[in-house]
């Protein structure tokens, strides 16, 4: 198939792309190569999937991510990303490896194993290799007033149920976000956990203190 004669081309370019991994060890890491095809004005991001096993986040956190610095829609079709735009393959591999350098690698050893964790307000990668941790780092063309008010999922927050929605979910709004809170009622100020996040509607889920 063709697919196999590119392969060797895939692999160069993927070498050529990946970060310096500090040397300290044989394996260097990278995202995959991207696999993007255009169906009309949409984008199609064939190994969405690839990308998030890779870099072991939350789907939805880097689509969300993802979304917002390239100020497009989309959405998750299985393993796939369908964005409603026609995105540059050169532009998405930018945003995706910005995504990694922000919220992924390692400042101290550059390695990807670490995961995301909030410190009060600040939002901290931890580093599990060698432990780590850093703040993360607001990027050009995004403001920290603007980072501050992305809500994505995995985030705590506070909010005060404002009214209940139709089929009976208590609804919160928080700057241009609707959140749709189960199981609580009008009036509340409750502590919730975001669960999901497409485009300004929130889906939380009110936890304990
Ligand atoms: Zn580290």
């Amino acid at each position: 198939m063709i697919d196999e004669l590119d392969y060797e081309s895939l692999l160069e370019r993927a070498h050529e792309t990946m970060p310096d991994g500090g040397g300290a060890s044989d394996e260097r890491w990278g995202v995959p190569e991207l696999e993007v095809m255009y169906e009309g004005r949409t984008t199609v991001w064939k190994n969405f999937q690839d990308t998030v096993d890779a870099v072991r986040r939350d789907p939805e956190h880097l689509l969300g991510h993802i979304l917002k610095v390239l100020g497009s829609a989309g959405s998750r079709d299985g393993r796939r990303v369908i964005l409603k735009s026609v995105i540059p393959t050169e532009k998405l591999r930018d945003k995706i490896e910005e995504y990694v350098s922000t919220y992924v690698i390692c400042a101290e050893c550059g390695k990807p194993d670490t995961h995301l964790v909030k410190e009060g307000r600040t939002q901290v990668v931890e580093c599990m290799a060698c432990g780590a941790k850093r703040p993360v780092k607001v990027k050009k063309g995004q403001t920290a007033k603007e980072q501050k008010k992305m809500v994505l999922p995995g985030d705590e927050i506070e909010v005060l149920i404002q009214d209940v929605g139709r089929m009976g979910d208590g609804l919160a709004k928080v700057d241009k976000y609707v959140i749709y809170v189960p199981g609580v009622a009008k009036g509340a100020r409750v502590k919730i956990r975001v669960e999901k996040v497409s485009g300004t509607t929130v889906v939380g889920r009110a936890i304990q203190n």
